[in-house]
């Protein structure tokens, strides 16, 4: 049998790029390999599930089964692939060689995770897949108050949707605001007052340094002299594209696994997309991005060579308590920000010395000028 395009990771980078594979090569075997059961789900929806009532099993649209016969392909599921040998053309699962004729890495993003001392460090969750989201809800039946680490996006969606779950959140992280490296201060404060108005209650600057059990949960102490009493705590502390592998096997790697505008890396056949991947010096942790590129990355596979290139993608950042859409300027632009509205509803955009728009946050009622502010936004990577 011929070898098989290989792909490591059945998230939304890995089964998309089957699927658009798939659309253009029918033949070539397929197979893909993830550490995790291979359930086909939306990574995004993991901050909704109180929202829209689904657990973990809900989340899931399809089984690696199913997927294997819609994608003709053989799908290995909670196998880890230990090494890559780009020299022979094959990658190591253990001792097991498994030859491949391209391969593509799509194993994402992990968690960061910081040491916690205290007897308790078991009850910190990270939620990055949904296994994880699994665990946590196990965790977190008949509980009450969860503590949640980091205010980034991510944890700012976490929080909105415990609350609609019925639990009381308090926020720690180190910052000054709420998601620091993405958002306008004045739209920082419009999202914060919003969860806030729901009951979350928000301790920035302190980080949490023990976590101790007590008689009735737990007991959080933070580096302020705060002890906060919980049950549960979820980490959302932020992401590092996984590139400890592709490293050791040689592959250039920067914050991400480095490859060129055909998703290809420093090595022949090997390519990347998704979290783990730095396209033309960018590493974006969405799914906008990671569409454009199985979509440029199939043809390529499939014997027509294709770049990619990114449009404006803004983030639509899912806090119903106050709506949000963010577009940060691209990388190596000055602009100045001007502030208009108020309370909830903020618009702050970024303009060039020329006038042209640059990037915006909107918040609550101004989200509705998205669209218009959209097509004069820059393209990401033209
Ligand atoms: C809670 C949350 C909400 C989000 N909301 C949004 C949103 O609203 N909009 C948006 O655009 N983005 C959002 N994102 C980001 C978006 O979900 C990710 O950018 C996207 O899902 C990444 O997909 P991926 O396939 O690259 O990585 P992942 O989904 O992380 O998949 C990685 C795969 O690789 C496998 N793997 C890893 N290591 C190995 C190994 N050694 N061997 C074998 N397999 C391995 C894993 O098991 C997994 O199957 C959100 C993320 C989170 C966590």
């Amino acid at each position: 049998m011929n070898a098989p395009v290989v792909i490591v990771g059945t998230g939304l980078a890995g089964y998309n790029l089957a699927r658009e594979f798939r659309k253009l090569d029918g033949e070539t075997p397929l197979l893909l390999i993830t550490a995790d059961d291979g359930r086909s789900y939306s990574k995004p929806m993991l901050s909704t599930g109180f929202g829209k009532n689904k657990d973990a099993d809900g989340l899931s649209m399809a089984e690696p089964g199913a997927m294997a016969e819609q994608l003709k392909a053989e799908v290995r599921t909670h196998t880890r692939i230990s090494g890559i040998d780009p020299g022979h053309k094959r990658l190591w699962i253990g001792e097991e060689a498994v030859i491949y004729r391209d391969l593509i890495l799509a194993w994402g993003a992990e968690t960061v995770r910081v040491t916690i001392e205290g007897d308790a460090a078991d009850a910190v969750f990270p939620i990055n897949d949904l296994e994880d989201y699994a665990r946590f809800r196990a965790a977190a039946a008949g509980k009450r108050r969860v503590l949640l680490l980091g205010a980034g996006l991510i944890g700012c969606e976490f929080a909105n949707d415990l609350i609609l779950g019925g639990y009381e959140v308090q926020l720690v992280a180190p910052c000054e605001q709420v998601m620091p490296t993405l958002l306008h201060p004045a739209a920082a404060a419009a999202v914060q007052a919003g969860l806030e108005s729901l009951g979350a209650r928000f301790h920035l600057g302190p980080v949490l340094n023990r976590l101790q059990r007590v008689a009735d949960g737990l007991e959080a102490h933070l580096s302020d002299g705060q002890v906060i009493p919980c049950d549960v705590v979820v980490s959302a502390i932020g992401l590092r594209p996984r590139i400890d592998l592709a490293a050791a096997a040689g592959l250039q790697v920067n914050r991400g696994v480095v490859v060129d505008r055909h998703l290809k890396t420093s090595h022949a056949n090997i390519y990347a997309l998704g979290d783990c991947a730095e396209v033309d010096g960018l590493n974006l942790l969405y799914v906008m991005p990671l569409m454009s590129c199985a979509r440029a990355l199939a043809q390529t596979l499939a014997g027509n060579p294709a770049t990619v290139s990114y449009g404006p993608m803004p983030i639509t950042v899912k806090t119903p308590v106050c709506p949000l859409v963010v577009s940060p300027p691209p990388r190596g632009t000055e602009g100045v920000w001007t502030v208009e509205g108020q309370g909830a509803d903020i618009k702050v955009l970024c303009r060039d010395s020329a006038g042209k728009l640059l990037g915006y946050a909107l918040t609550g009622a101004a989200v509705m000028e998205k669209l218009a502010l959209n097509k004069e936004l820059p393209a990401l990577l033209a």
